[in-house]
């Protein structure tokens, strides 16, 4: 083997190459077990001792030689390889970015927070009570006994009664039992919840939909506190002068009840099909707090005075939004949810 020859025609192989996997193949055919070096290895046992250095000295540089013109391409290939990768990789930094989705509240929280803040600001407290109740909560306790008309609607199929006893609420009137129960007048609380009619399900009934119950109790709290309260928070809400009025009405733990009427936003009392053309709004039930239901709750009806009064968190949700069908609320839709 002439050294010098192999050396110039392994330098042109190696210039030629043009993938690592050529470089790969000229490895093996000179520097393999099988490759051309190493059988010149073993050919030189048969020399002399003086041939064998002189040879072996040259195989050896050739060895080096190889290896080192071999990795230098290879380097080549691998940072070519690289920087096409990087090129592939390169982003436009002007583009406009991906925009995040971000969620936010149902319009039934939304609204509820806006009326908690309104009443906040006049001094009441928010509280809970629990949806599931006894019927002492439910009914005897606010003054509702077994034979009334209203329980009897609500007991024959209107309520959710639970197998191992106990109802799920069917207003959220309850909870004033049990904050009187806990708490000393004066009281000053709204609550905020759900309740569960077994209803038949239209535009406007839900069997799961959401009330705000108000209690006020101190010495002289009177229906004149009501309606002012209620004028207040009415024109926060819609931001807009309110016009109300107080029907007689009928409640079981109010004497005496009232309805409460609101002259029509949209029309000013003109009549339109918000208002089915009467220019008043129905709006919530109230009345003063029956004693009956004071004592229930602990506290002297000859001491303590006050009203009480409970409202659809869905209505007014959907008249503040000019929602036409409650269903609309649980349905999840995002075309709906996405609007507020
Ligand atoms: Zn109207």
């Amino acid at each position: 083997m002439n050294l010098k020859s192999t050396k110039n025609q392994t330098k042109k192989e190696i210039e030629k190459a043009k993938s690592l996997s050529d470089l790969d193949n000229i490895f093996k055919k000179y520097l393999g077990k099988k490759g051309l070096l190493r059988t010149e290895f073993l050919k030189i046992k048969k020399l002399s001792k003086k041939e064998k250095i002189r040879i072996g000295k040259e195989l050896n540089t050739l060895r080096v030689f190889l290896q080192k013109e071999i990795a230098k391409k290879a380097k080549e290939f691998r940072r070519k390889e690289l920087s096409k990768q990087e090129k592939e990789e390169e982003f436009d930094i002007t583009l406009p970015g991906k925009k995040i989705e971000f969620g936010h509240l149902h319009p039934l929280t939304l609204v509820q927070r806006e009326i908690a803040g309104i009443f906040q600001s006049m001094g009441f407290e928010v509280v809970e009570g629990p949806e599931i109740e006894t019927e002492w909560y439910n009914f005897d306790a606010l003054n509702i006994p077994e034979d009334h008309p209203a329980r009897v609607a609500l007991s024959l199929g209107k309520t959710f009664y639970l197998k191992g006893g106990g109802l799920m609420r069917t207003h959220t009137s309850c909870a004033q039992i049990h904050y009187m129960e806990k708490n000393n007048p004066p009281l000053r609380i709204i609550v905020p919840g759900k309740v569960f009619r077994a209803e038949a399900t239209d535009a406007s009934h839900e069997t799961n939909f959401y009330q705000i119950e108000g209690l006020m109790v101190g010495r002289d709290v009177s229906a004149a506190n009501f309606k002012a309260v209620i004028q207040k928070f009415l024109e926060e809400f819609f931001k807009t002068s309110i016009k109300i009025k107080l029907r007689p009405s009928y409640f079981p733990f109010t004497e005496p009840s009232f309805e409460l009427d609101m002259k029509c936003t949209v029309c000013a009392g003109k009549g339109c099909s918000a208002c089915k053309y009467s220019g008043w709004i129905e709006l919530l039930g109230a009345g003063m707090v029956h004693p009956n239901v004071l004592k229930n709750g602990g506290l002297n009806p000859k001491n303590w005075q006050g009203f009480a009064f409970g409202m659809s968190l869905d209505r007014l949700t959907m008249m503040k939004y000019k929602i036409n069908d409650i269903r609309l609320f649980h349905s999840g839709d995002l075309r709906f949810l996405k609007q507020f």
